[in-house]
């Protein structure tokens, strides 16, 4: 019999299988497919445009009556899995996302079925979101007092910090007055990332309230123009209230001077943020750790886990130093929520109380999977080697005589082009046609205003080969493109 035949609803049953035996059989046949996928990624391309029908396809009325189980898989294996983003795949180096795991495969599908909600309350699931969050806290060297949840991503987390700073700044009660007319400024470097000031806008302080500092020459914010702003604005009757540091920027990889950031933050009393959207977990690596010396001073630090993590989107993570002053941003007094002693609202950890969220999902149990199963380890190696192939890749370019680096390799990232005499619009044709052909696929950014192509290696499966296939397929779309047709029609 059909699933959807025996899903014939009647007001006595419930939405799970009448027959468990073909449910199950179905299940593991599911698991099976996505399995493989996962197991043949290099037998698919990174990235295929959607064909115009099966994107028709996704405009149908929302249906009223049962599909069999059976024929959805065999949609979303034929109209989805072949046409996702393409970040699962070793060839993926197109913005800087992680690649997932078969772990983390599973450990969604045990979260899923236990099916928990983290807004708080007391059962095991927040127990493993707080292990998470100690663990994370010691990792990047927070003191206890420190509080933390987990967020979509390091963009909400960004908000956290900046709501948290404003809360320092403006005191409790901007939670009932408003930010008023307010004339508090925030700092970040020009290579910040954009949901910087988007979270300035959130947090109703307005972009403009963030001055935006010169790099220098080593793509740092610079200590004297960021000294220098704070003083010129203080004059002007502005409140400095944040500094914005970047530990890995999403251009280039480049790492502010943290410690000198965290020095000018405690001398002018201003809250001072980290971005380590994927830069923090550097942590894990043994050759990169020094090099986020400073990251322990912070008041706050967004990260990914979904990023060099490995984890599966999504999994951002926001840390606090002074926990208390998160809580206050945040803690609701609603009759509902009411923490007790006993029964099933007890426990004194409500993650509600953190963050803008109440339902949450249970993004910590992916991730406890993924550092138990590997180990900090495995995952320190996997974050290392990408750093170890964008080198790789950087001094190949560098040896090439009809390519040019745009930037220095900082992290896991390399920024270059195929040296011609239009190179903006060639290498903008050469990115297009690189991911259109499904072997490798980076992206296009700007440097200093000219098109890179931008290839940011945070995926733990991209190794040696796909390196090479990016220069050699750069090398034969940078001659095919810049030789006259005539010469080339000759061979
Ligand atoms: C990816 C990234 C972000 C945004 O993080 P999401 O998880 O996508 O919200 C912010 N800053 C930097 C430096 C990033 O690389």
């Amino acid at each position: 019999m059909a699933f959807h035949q025996q899903q014939e609803q009647s007001l006595t049953r419930s939405l799970d299988p009448t027959d468990w035996a073909s449910f199950r059989a179905d299940a593991h046949s599911m698991l099976d497919d996505i399995l493989s996928y996962v197991q043949d990624l290099r037998e698919h391309p990174v990235w295929q445009p959607m064909p115009a029908g099966l994107r028709a396809g996704f405009d149908r009325p929302l249906p009223k009556g049962a599909t069999d189980l059976m024929e959805v898989h065999r949609r979303f294996m034929d109209e989805i899995l072949p046409y996702g983003g393409g970040n699962a795949h070793p060839g993926f180096m197109g913005w800087v996302q992680g690649g997932g795991t078969p772990v983390g495969i599973v450990a969604e599908m045990l979260a899923a079925g236990l099916n928990g909600n983290l807004g708080g309350r007391d059962h095991a699931p927040i127990e493993v979101e707080r292990q998470i969050l100690r663990w994370l806290r010691d990792l990047v060297g927070f003191p206890k007092s420190a509080e933390g949840i987990f967020v979509t991503g390091t963009s909400m987390a960004n908000f956290i910090g900046v709501l948290v700073a404003r809360t320092k700044a403006l005191g409790v009660k901007v939670r009932r007055n408003g930010v008023g007319s307010s004339r508090l400024t925030a700092y970040t470097s020009a290579a910040s990332h954009g949901s910087i000031a988007r979270a300035m806008e959130f947090a109703g302080l307005g972009s403009d309230a963030l001055h935006v500092i010169r790099v220098n020459e080593r793509d740092e914010m610079s200590l004297t123009e960021l000294q220098a702003a704070i003083e010129r604005d203080r004059a002007s009757g502005f409140v400095p209230f944040l500094i914005s540091g970047s530990a890995g920027t999403v251009d280039i990889g480049a790492i502010d001077d943290l410690n000198g950031l965290a020095d000018i933050a405690a001398r002018e009393h201003i809250w001072f943020h980290i971005d380590g959207a994927y830069g923090a977990l550097g942590m894990l690596a043994p050759a990169i750790a020094p090099r986020l010396r400073g990251m322990e001073r912070a008041d706050s630090l967004a990260f990914d886990l979904h990023k060099w993590g490995q984890v599966p989107y999504d999994a951002g993570f926001v840390l606090v130093r002074d926990g208390e002053l998160q809580r206050a941003t945040f803690a609701s007094q609603a009759p509902y929520l009411t923490h007790d002693r006993r029964g099933m609202a007890a426990g004194d950890w409500w993650p509600c109380d953190y963050g803008p969220d109440l339902s949450r999902s249970f993004k910590a149990l992916k991730t406890w999977f993924t550092l138990m199963v590997f180990g900090t380890d495995a995952l320190g190696a996997s974050i290392s080697r990408t750093c170890f192939l964008a080198a790789e890749l950087g001094r190949i370019v560098e040896a090439a005589s009809e390519l040019e680096l745009l930037a220095p390799v900082r992290l896991n990232i390399v920024c270059f082009r195929y040296r011609c005499n239009d190179p903006d619009a060639i290498n903008t044709r050469i990115i297009a046609d690189l991911q259109e052909g499904g072997l490798v696929a980076p992206s296009l950014t700007k440097i200093r205003g000219n098109v890179a192509i931008r290839a940011a290696i945070v995926n733990h499966r991209t190794d040696m080969r796909d390196v090479e296939a990016l220069v050699s397929a750069t090398l034969a779309l940078g001659r095919m493109a810049t030789q006259p047709v005539t010469q080339s029609a000759a061979r």
